[in-house]
């Protein structure tokens, strides 16, 4: 799945569209029944911009239109005279390049999205208060590895740097919200930041914890274990022998 930096490189290759009237096509017949091109055609676009996974082109007249890639969407901006390749969703056509969105599962006009979206691990600054403040207003039974992942709390954390942040700060994902003190989770949304803010940057990094079930921690040399976190199931990784906290009862 996309992660929060892929969707950010991708905003960052989109702003060559702001400020231009766009032509806009939906050539995919799932995409055309929308309605979309008839609402966004001819339309400047004011702004581009990820929040979580989320990239949300701002229009001009108020209109949001938003796009999450789920597994398989892909956004790519071509020279204006490239030919456009297949069947894509979307089809943004500026003064000298376009933009093309293939495989795109959601794509609707939503002026309520930021509203629900919690703040975004890569917005600059991060708004860590607000972040925290979320998290507090949930159960503090949950487990901190599903708060991390739960995008009305802080938009943009996938899998991968749950795992490899609560690693670097030596937290279980299962330890519960209530036994974690503010300083803690503050520490791991600003690893998470820290981290997926250098594959933004493309600086190369390797995992500690993420997809390495069986093999030795490579702080402690406890083997890394790995269990289904939450309700959507998405596995987990963690070292039991350096982060502290519980196990899942059945791992
Ligand atoms: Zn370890």
């Amino acid at each position: 799945m996309p992660e929060g930096d892929a969707i950010h490189r991708a905003a960052r290759r989109l702003q060559v569209l702001v400020g231009q009237e766009l032509a806009v096509e939906t050539p995919h017949p799932r995409a055309a029944v929308k309605q979309l091109a008839p609402r966004l055609d001819g339309r400047r676009l004011d702004g581009v911009e990820a929040i979580g996974k989320n990239l949300l082109f701002r229009f001009e007249g108020g209109l949001v239109l938003r796009s999450h890639l789920r597994m398989s969407g892909r956004w790519r901006v071509l020279g204006r005279e490239q030919p456009v390749f297949g069947t894509p969703w979307l089809v943004l056509r500026g003064d000298a390049h376009t933009g093309v969105l293939w495989n795109g599962p959601v794509l609707e006009i939503d002026r309520g999205v930021a509203r629900r979206l919690g703040p975004d691990i890569l917005a600059e600054p991060p708004d860590y208060d607000a972040m925290v403040a979320r998290i507090r207003s949930e159960y503090q039974v949950r487990a901190i590895g599903e708060a991390l992942l739960d995008q009305r709390l802080v938009a943009g954390i996938g899998n991968v740097w749950k795992a490899e942040s609560l690693w670097a700060e030596r937290i279980s994902p299962w330890r519960r919200l209530a036994d974690l003190a503010d300083d803690e989770l503050r520490a791991v949304l600003t690893e998470a930041n820290r981290l997926m803010r250098a594959r933004l940057d493309a600086v190369p990094g390797r995992s500690h914890v993420y997809r390495r079930k069986g093999r030795a921690c490579p702080r402690c040399g406890t083997p890394i274990k790995s269990w289904p976190q939450g309700d959507a199931a998405r596995m987990a990784y963690w070292c039991p022998g350096c982060q502290r906290g519980e196990e899942p009862q059945t791992a």
